[in-house]
C-alpha cells in the first residue's frame, strides 16, 4: 500500500474501492465477503446482462434501460455512470441507512463513480486498486474469456486512462495477492 488515511475508532465510514476494469476488484470483494460476511457491501444496479454464474441481487440488480431511467429520475441512485456501453449505479437508500446505523459501508465502483462520491460525500475514503503491472492487467482482461474482443478492446482503452487516476485517491493497494489486499482493505475499513 502507498499512503494512509487515519481512521477514528468506531467512526462510521464509507469506503470506495475503485480501479481499472479487470484489476480484480470483484475478486477481492468476493474473497472479503467469504472471510468477513459481516462487512456490508452495496449491491449496484446495472443494465449489463448477467455473466454465467452471476445471480440477481448478489453481484448486481440486473435491470433494463427503462428501469434504470426510473432509478435515475426518482433520485434513487447515490451515483451512476456509463461504463463500456452499460450503466451502473449505487442504490442510495441502503447505503445511507447503513451509514446512519453506524456501520462500515463498502462500494466497489468505477472511477467516474468514485469521483462522484468524492464530490457528494467528501468524508468517503477512496481506495485505488492497482495491477502489479500493465502486462498483468492485459493478461487478466484478455483471459477472463467472457467478453468479446470488441468489449475487451474497449475495456483496455478505459483501463489505460483509469490507471492515471491513482493520484486522486487516498490510498493505493497493489493487487499482488487477493488475500493480502482483502486484509489491507479491512484494515482501512477499520473492521479488522
Ligand atoms: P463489470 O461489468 O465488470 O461487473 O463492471 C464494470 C465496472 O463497473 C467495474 O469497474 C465496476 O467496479 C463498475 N461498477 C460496478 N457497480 C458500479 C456502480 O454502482 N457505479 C459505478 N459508477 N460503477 C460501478
Amino acid at each position: 500500500s502507498r499512503g494512509t488515511t487515519p481512521v477514528p475508532p468506531g467512526h462510521p465510514r464509507l469506503t470506495v474501492l475503485s480501479g481499472p476494469s479487470g484489476v480484480g476488484k470483484s475478486t477481492v470483494v468476493a474473497h472479503m465477503r467469504k472471510v468477513h460476511p459481516e462487512v456490508w457491501l452495496s449491491v449496484s444496479a446495472t443494465t449489463r446482462k448477467p455473466r454465467p454464474g452471476e445471480k440477481p441481487g448478489v453481484q448486481y440488480y440486473f435491470v433494463d434501460d427503462d428501469e434504470f431511467d426510473k432509478l435515475v429520475a426518482n433520485g434513487e441512485l447515490l451515483e451512476w455512470a456509463e461504463f463500456a456501453g452499460n450503466r451502473y449505479g449505487t442504490p442510495r437508500g441502503a447505503v445511507l441507512e447503513k451509514l446512519a446505523a453506524g456501520e462500515s459501508v463498502l462500494l466497489e465502483i468505477d472511477l467516474q463513480g468514485a469521483r462522484l462520491v468524492r464530490e457528494s460525500m467528501p468524508e468517503a475514503q477512496l481506495i485505488f486498486l492497482a495491477p502489479p503491472s500493465w502486462e498483468e492487467l492485459v493478461r487478466r482482461l484478455t483471459g477472463r474469456g467472457t467478453e468479446s474482443p470488441e468489449v475487451i478492446k474497449e475495456r483496455l482503452a478505459a483501463a489505460r486512462v483509469e490507471l492515471a487516476a491513482e493520484s486522486e485517491f487516498d490510498v493505493t493497494l497493489v493487487n499482488t495477492s487477493v488475500e493480502d489486499v482483502a486484509r489491507e482493505l479491512l484494515t482501512f475499513m477499520n473492521v479488522a
